[in-house]
C-alpha cells in the first residue's frame, strides 16, 4: 500500500498493479484514519475503482452509526440493483422458480415459510418493507444448484472489510426485520474488527 499522511489527509497512490493489493488492506486504512481522525484522499494513476470510491466514502464518514447507514444503504442499492436486473428468483403467478418445481402451490417463494407463517410484511404479494439486508442477500441451494447463483456476506467490500464477525452474522441472519432494528443490533457489537 503507497499512501503518505499530510495535513490530516491520508493520501493513497492506486494504480493498476497496486489497486488489488491496496483494497485487501481496507482495514489497516479504517485503522489509520480513525485512530487520528484522518480524511482518505485518493490519488488514482490510469484506474480507478469504485470498490475503493465506497471505502473512501465510508471511512470518511466518522460518526459510527452514519457510516453504517450509508453501508446499510449502499449494499442494499447494490443488492436490489442486481435481483432486478437478474430477476434470479423469476417469479411468476407468485410462485418462484424453485417451488414451480418442488411444490407449485406454495406462493411467495421464502417471504413465506412452513412453520414461520407469512412475513408481516407481504402485503398482496409485495415487500412493503424494502430495506432488510438478509433478504436480499439471501439465495436458496436450490438457486445455486440449478443456476448458480450465490451470494456470499463477503463479496460486498463494504461489509467485508467494515464489520466484525458478530456483525455479519447479524447482517446475514436478521431477516424479516427493519433496518433500525439491525442497526442497533450492529452498533451494540461494534467491538474492533482485526486486521
Ligand atoms: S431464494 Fe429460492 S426459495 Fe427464495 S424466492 Fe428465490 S428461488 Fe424462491
Ligand atoms: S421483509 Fe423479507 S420476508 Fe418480509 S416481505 Fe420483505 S423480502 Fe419478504
Amino acid at each position: 500500500m503507497n499512501y503518505k499522511i499530510d495535513n490530516n489527509k491520508l493520501i493513497l497512490f492506486v494504480n493498476k498493479d497496486n489497486i488489488d493489493k491496496t483494497i485487501s488492506k481496507t482495514k489497516k486504512l479504517i485503522r489509520l484514519c480513525d485512530k487520528k481522525n484522518l480524511e482518505l484522499v485518493i490519488e488514482y494513476d490510469g484506474v480507478k475503482s469504485e470498490d475503493l470510491d465506497m471505502i473512501k466514502t465510508a471511512i470518511n464518514i466518522k460518526n459510527r452509526e452514519d457510516r453504517y447507514n450509508y453501508i446499510y444503504d449502499t449494499v442494499c442499492k447494490i443488492l436490489d440493483d442486481r435481483i432486478c436486473n437478474e430477476n434470479y428468483c423469476e417469479f411468476e403467478n407468485d410462485v418462484c422458480i424453485r417451488f414451480r418445481k418442488e411444490n407449485p402451490n406454495h406462493k411467495n417463494g421464502c417471504c413465506e415459510w412452513k412453520g414461520r407463517g407469512k412475513c408481516k410484511y407481504l402485503i398482496d404479494s409485495v415487500c412493503t418493507m424494502k430495506t432488510c439486508m438478509a433478504c436480499k442477500l439471501f439465495t436458496c441451494p436450490f438457486l445455486y444448484k440449478e443456476k448458480g447463483i450465490r451470494q456470499r456476506i463477503n463479496d460486498y467490500v463494504l461489509i467485508k472489510y467494515f464489520f466484525n464477525k458478530n456483525q455479519k452474522y447479524i447482517l446475514e441472519c436478521s431477516f424479516w426485520t427493519p433496518k433500525e432494528i439491525v442497526m442497533k443490533r450492529l452498533l451494540a457489537n461494534n467491538f474492533n474488527i482485526k486486521e
